[in-house]
Order: C-alpha cells, then structure tokens, then sequence
C-alpha cells in the first residue's frame, strides 16, 4: 500500500475521477461526501475494491481519522448550486476548510484544497497568472463562492506559516468530463444535454465571454503531482490555456452530436467574468513538464458519449 488518502467531495464529479486514480495507483483511499451536489452512482463502481470506503458526513462537523495525505475537494462548484444556500457554501469554505487544516495538523498529514479560477474575479489581468490578486465583487451572488475560496486560501496559508501544516494550493480553471452532474448549470453539460435532446441551446448573453476548458484526467494528473512536489505549495493555476468563446463551444458541441438545436441568447447572470485564461508556466516549471494533453474535440467526444448512456439509460426506466 503506497498512501492512505482522505477525498473530501470524492462522489462528485472531479473527485469520483481522482479516487479512481489514487486506487489504480495503489493507494488506500476513504472518499468523504454528504452528497449535496455528488451521489453514490459516481462511485458505485470502486466499491467492489476492499481499499476503498465510502464515508457520509458533512466537512463543517469535525472529523478524524488517520491518513498521510488529505485532498479537500469537498464545495458545491457549480453557480446554481453554491448559490442556492449560499451561507453553507461559506461554511463548506471556511469552516470545512478549518476541520480538514485542524485534522492535518493533528495527524501530520499533507494537504491539498481544491481551489479556483474564481479567486481571479473578472480578471483585468489576461491570461491569469498567480501573482495577480483579482477582481472579486465581494458582495455579488457569487462572493459566496470566490469569496469563501479566497478565505480557504489564505487559512492554508496561515496554518502553513503558524503552525507548519504541509500545504499544497490548486487554482482549478473550468474542467468538463463524465459524471459532471447534468443538472448543475454548467456551460458543457447544459449544451451537452441540449444537443443531445434536440433543444434550445443557451447562450448566456452574447456568447463572446471566453473560458479555457479542461478535460478532467489532465486535472487529476496535475492534482496528483502537485500533491507529491516537494517544497512547493503553490498556488498554482491548473488547467488548459485554449481559450473558446461560448458561441464557439455551441457550435463545436452541435457539430460533434449532429444537433438540430438552435441557438438562443438568455441575459448573462451578473458578475459572470468576461474572459478566463490559465497561464501555466508556473505549473510546466513545478510540476515535471505537466501540461493539458486531451483538447477540447476529444475531450468533448468522451463527455458526449458519457451523456449519451446516461439520457439513454434514464429514458428506459
Ligand atoms: P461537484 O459539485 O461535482 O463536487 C463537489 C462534491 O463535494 C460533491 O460530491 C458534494 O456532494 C460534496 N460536498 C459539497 N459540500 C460538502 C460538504 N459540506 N461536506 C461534504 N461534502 C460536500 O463539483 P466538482 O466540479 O467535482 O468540484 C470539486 C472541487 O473542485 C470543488 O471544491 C470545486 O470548487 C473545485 N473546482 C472545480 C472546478 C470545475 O470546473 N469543475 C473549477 C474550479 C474549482
Ligand atoms: N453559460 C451559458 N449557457 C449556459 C450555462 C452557462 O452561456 O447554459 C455561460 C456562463 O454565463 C459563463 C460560461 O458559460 O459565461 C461558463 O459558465 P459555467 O457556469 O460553466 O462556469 P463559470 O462561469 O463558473 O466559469
């Protein structure tokens, strides 16, 4: 056995694909969820495997257990969701992030969180490198979100300068694979989904807002080495610099489903930021050459097909 490892938020999307890994690599993995915005059929197939555990509980009340290493992925990530009780977003953020830096520090484990992109705001800065401190409307419906992100960093930070936790800091840009939950809201499940039913695709204002998509095993492999670099805790941007306008990804996702849906334009939500981009140095120069290897076409052929199975199989019950 390599490592014992903690995954809080494991049955949600990114994190049902990083227990996967950590199993297939060896480890013993406890996958810790309350199933907000996750669910049991993300991880019903590692079950089978007697070094995995499946743990329901909320990160805001304490927990303990012995493990060398603790991903904090455990937030509702998608707008409809942190928004939809925002005070437990921050909570999720803040006193979650306190339970597993507290759990660390007791235990002596390494500590990984699962940050964000959205520490950047609507970046005036372009593309997005770590030293920029962002533009974050701290009052607006997504502070919930940014705004519990940016605390969460900065008590990694402290716990690291204070009391000497192993910290390690992750800025994730958007990522898109199987098991994004269709019903969170997302730019690629919504048009996913869309295209596939054959309806309306919608375009949030005028479509020409960018975002720089990542396939999920690129995250996952940049998380896991991020977690085994020594002697740095970042943070650092993950994701895939290709940068698409929203108007580009519709067309590119009608093309790949032979859709016959149209394009309509809804008002854009407020506060949604104008333009995302990673710069990835920092991580290429860290992280042993990491870099995206699956882009946008392929990555949304795998994703296109996982939706597929999943309308398929819930149309037949
Ligand atoms: P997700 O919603 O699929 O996963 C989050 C998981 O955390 C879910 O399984 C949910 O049930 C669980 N959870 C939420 N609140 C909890 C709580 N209080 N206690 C225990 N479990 C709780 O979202 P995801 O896309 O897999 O995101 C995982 C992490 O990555 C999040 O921290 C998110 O902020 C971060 N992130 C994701 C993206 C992205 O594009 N997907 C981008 C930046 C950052
Ligand atoms: N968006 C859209 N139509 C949708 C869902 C989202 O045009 O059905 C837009 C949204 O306004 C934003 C972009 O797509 O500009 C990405 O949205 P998402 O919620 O996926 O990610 P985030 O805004 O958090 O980066």
């Amino acid at each position: 056995m390599k490592n014992r490892v903690l995954v809080t938020g494991g049955a949600g999307f990114i994190g049902s694909h990083l227990c996967e890994r950590l199993l297939k690599e060896g480890n013993e993995v406890i996958c810790l969820d309350n199933y907000f915005t996750g669910a049991k059929d993300n991880v019903v197939h590692l079950m089978t495997n007697p070094y995995f555990e499946l743990i329901r509980q909320d990160v805001t009340h304490p927990y303990f257990v012995e493990v060398d290493q603790i991903y904090n992925l455990a937030c509702p990530a998608s707008p409809v969701h942190y928004q939809y009780n925002s005070i437990k977003t921050i909570k999720t953020s803040v006193m979650g992030v306190i339970n597993m830096l507290g759990l660390a520090k007791r235990i002596n484990a390494r500590i990984l969180q699962a940050s964000t992109s959205e520490v950047y705001g609507d970046p005036l800065v372009h593309p997005q490198t770590e030293d920029y401190w962002g533009n974050v409307n701290p009052i607006g419906i997504r502070s919930c979100y940014d705004e519990g992100k940016r605390c969460a960093e900065s008590l990694f930070v402290n716990y690291h300068e204070q009391n000497n936790v192993d910290i390690k800091i992750i800025r994730i840009f958007n990522t898109y694979g199987p098991r994004m939950n269709p019903n969170d809201g997302r730019v690629v499940s919504n048009f996913i989904v869309q295209a596939l039913k054959g309806e309306d695709i919608t375009i949030f204002g005028d479509g020409k807002q960018t975002r720089s998509f990542q396939y999920v095993d690129d995250l996952v492999e940049g998380m896991i080495r991020m977690m085994n670099a020594d002697n740095f805790t970042g943070p650092v941007n993950i994701g895939n610099p290709n940068e698409f306008t929203m108007l580009e990804l519709a067309q590119n996702i009608i093309e790949l489903t032979n859709s016959k849906s149209k394009i309509i334009h809804l008002p854009l939500p407020e506060d949604d930021p104008l333009q995302r981009q990673p710069d990835i140095s920092l991580a290429k120069e860290k992280l042993n050459n990491w870099e995206p290897k699956i882009q946008l076409t392929e990555g949304l052929k795998h994703t296109i097909s996982y939706f597929d199975n999943l309308l398929k199989t819930s149309s037949n019950q």
